[in-house]
């Protein structure tokens, strides 16, 4: 199969040959080592500025957003979370559940984020703004330096979702005033699901260390006090570890994560190109590099099933209200140009035989 979705992605068989190993013993110094270079690595990656943390949390993306809101968050926090889709409303619905008080920057589907969508909100005491940098569900990148000009101007703190634009997109932490970003190993790190990464600045670790632990699992206190050796507090995702550490050193030697970037950018501009002939629009306003949302007038799942059973390809269907309409091809991951020809071969194949109707 080849695999256009956005996420587990394929990998590098530098990263598979971990996966047929017997997983090693980690509360060793040569773990912990290995953990401080990927630390350090994934840093370097993010352009955090000095003095900043990054955790390895064993659990899925949601895990890493729902610590944000329990753990750099608080009782008397005001927040904005922009809700443009699927992973905006998630972020929402977090902070309801942990009781944070939250206004929503409600966009429509697609839709990218303007000076006027911020303005209403500036000057009414909000504390911290949430924001899913590429809001995955329609591929939508939302302009973060005017995000961040907006949160520095307003003394708001800036947590950022960029689990799928991590890599994919330019991301500058220091530069544009990041509190916190988090990310996860199954995206444009390509390795195998199960670890998020959870990077702080110094204001977002104060706040850590202020804040009381609301959960054990999910403590950032201890995964950061164990992080100051090169460990965890339990068991992790150790295979996954080491993907991660073989991937970080692999964009590091070869020419950064700006070079890797360029990949994923060059992939989705020749995508986009290619499927000019082909009966779809782009969803996106302002499209990450990570994803196409193509928008069909309807059939989009009978679509992402025949790519699948027909084609060996799989992308990723939406869900809800756009189950029909929308379905989106990803750029991320281990995909060579003999894949992308071979989708977009499949597409016309398809339109040849009016399926795309
Ligand atoms: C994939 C994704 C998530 C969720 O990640 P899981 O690992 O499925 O929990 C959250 N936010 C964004 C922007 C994503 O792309």
């Amino acid at each position: 199969m080849l695999n256009f979705t956005v996420g587990p992605v394929m990998s590098e068989s530098g990263v598979l040959e971990f996966g047929a190993q017997s997983t090693p013993y980690f509360r060793t110094s040569e773990f912990s080592q290995l953990m401080l270079q990927s630390e350090a690595l994934a840093l370097k990656a993010l352009e955090a500025p000095p003095h900043s943390r990054c955790v390895f949390l064993t659990t899925s993306g949601t895990g890493a957003m729902e610590t944000l809101v329990m753990h750099v968050l608080n009782a008397r926090d005001k927040v904005l979370v922009v809700n443009g889709g699927g992973f905006g409303e998630r972020f929402a619905e977090l902070c309801r559940l942990h009781g944070r008080e939250m206004s929503e920057i409600r966009l429509s589907f697609g839709s990218s984020l303007r000076e006027e969508d911020l303005e209403p909100f500036a000057r009414q005491g909000y504390t911290a703004l949430l924001v899913n940098m590429c809001e995955t569900s329609s591929g939508v990148l939302y302009d973060m330096p005017l995000i961040a000009r907006f949160c520095k101007r307003n003394g708001i703190l800036l947590l950022v979702d960029a689990i799928s634009s991590f890599i994919a997109d330019e991301l500058k932490m220091a530069e544009w005033g990041i509190a916190a970003v988090i990310t996860g190993s199954q995206k444009a790190l390509a390795v195998q699901p199960g670890i998020a990464l959870v990077a702080l600045a110094p204001e977002a670790l104060q706040r850590v260390e202020e804040n009381p632990d609301v959960s054990m699992y999910l403590s950032l206190k201890s995964a950061l006090k164990n992080g100051e050796r090169g460990q965890t507090p339990f068991t992790p995702a150790v295979t996954v570890l080491l993907q991660i550490n073989w991937r970080l050193r692999s964009i590091d030697e070869n020419g950064g994560v700006a070079r890797e970037r360029e990949r994923i950018c060059a992939r989705a501009h020749a995508f986009r190109r290619g499927v000019t002939n082909l009966p779809f629009t782009l969803l996106a306003q302002s499209p990450s590099n990570a994803v196409t949302a193509l928008k069909v007038k309807h059939g989009a799942e009978d679509i992402t099933r025949i790519l699948k059973d027909d084609y060996g390809i799989w992308v990723c269907p939406n869900g809800g209200e756009y189950a029909d309409t929308v379905f989106r091809v990803g750029h991320i991951g281990y995909i060579v140009e003999a894949d992308e020809r071979a989708l977009l071969d499949a597409l016309y194949d398809m339109n040849a035989k009016g399926l795309l109707q």
